[in-house]
């Protein structure tokens, strides 16, 4: 069998062994083990890196444990408003759409905005218009709606602490098909009580997601203003370029810079040679790889691997 290599998180966050309810943590990991085995499944069938990130992305925009698709948080006005980004390595052909309200799998509109080529980035009702004139499936807005993300922007909206909780559940998978090419995807509701058409890194090229074979492939989570001022994707990509760092000191390093500048969460990347990991700067990131021929490995905790 060739080799191949899928990295993907599904969000970073203040979760702790122990004071995360159980039903989350094991729902968290089955999450992720389907969207390894999604993506894995693409790799095994010959698909590409793109067709890989895609699958997995979708999965975890399906599981409502994640902040994304469905599950994902609520806007200030009690909206979900829905960002994705994906990109090719090989060509660095990019798409994205920001502020989507009816595209069940905004990873795959993003995919769409890709291979139609005239634009990169499109937003709100035109982004939605554009996915149906795809003939993408389409939902009602109430598909995304889960009481308990309801309950989340209830408490922030009243002034209480739904921080302490806080975990950014935005989902992303980076992989490397057989024939050494990378790509990303990024999916992401955004932050609870986004205000005021509030666009974080996810689906910001360079920011939240970027891929390019002679570098590595990043996908990122968490607080997303710090990291599109920290370009953090094609930060990583450029240290690896120029730097001469491999992919996981590079994301260390851009996670220990984001710090320095008062932000949290953490990236997964890979390289072209299969190199690839996590770096995080929060008590968890739901996270888990698959390589070829290999086990999957999902893990929550930063005790854990
Ligand atoms: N980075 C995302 C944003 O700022 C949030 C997240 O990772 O959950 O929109």
């Amino acid at each position: 069998m060739s080799e191949w290599t899928l990295v993907i998180h599904g969000g970073s966050g203040s979760m702790r062994r122990g004071v995360l309810p159980e039903a989350e943590d094991e729902g968290g990991r089955a999450g992720l083990e389907a969207a390894l085995k999604a993506g894995g499944a693409a790799l095994d069938a010959g698909g590409s890196a793109l067709d890989a990130v895609e699958a997995a992305v979708r999965v975890m925009e399906d599981d409502p444990h994640f902040n994304a698709g469905r599950g994902a948080v609520f806007s200030w006005d009690g909206a979900n408003e829905l960002d994705a980004a994906i990109m090719d390595g090989t060509s660095r052909a990019a798409g994205a759409i920001s502020s989507v309200t009816t595209t069940r799998n905004p990873v795959s509109l993003a995919r769409k905005v890709m291979e139609d080529g005239r634009h990169v980035l499109l937003s709100g009702a035109g982004a939605d218009e554009f996915s149906r004139d795809k003939g993408l499936e389409q939902v009602e807005p109430d598909y995304f709606a889960l009481a308990e993300r309801r309950r989340q922007l209830d408490e922030i909206k009243a002034g209480g602490g739904f921080d302490s909780a806080m975990k950014y559940g935005t989902v992303g998978a980076v992989a490397v098909d057989a024939q050494g090419h990378v790509a990303a995807a990024t999916s992401t509701g955004g932050l609870t009580a986004k205000r005021w058409g509030r666009i974080g890194d996810s689906p910001l090229i360079g920011a939240g997601t970027y891929a390019d074979d002679r570098a590595c492939a990043t996908s990122c989570t968490g607080s997303g203003e710090i990291f599109i001022r920290a370009v953090a994707a094609h930060e990583i990509a450029a240290l690896v370029r120029f730097g001469k760092l491999g992919p996981v000191d590079a994301a260390g390093s851009v996670i220990a810079e984001i710090g320095a500048m008062g932000g949290k969460g953490g990236v997964i990347t890979v390289g072209p040679d299969g190199t690839g990991g996590w770096a995080f700067n929060t008590p968890g990131m739901y996270r888990g790889i698959l390589r070829s021929g290999e086990a999957p490995r999902v893990a929550i905790y930063d005790d854990e691997d």
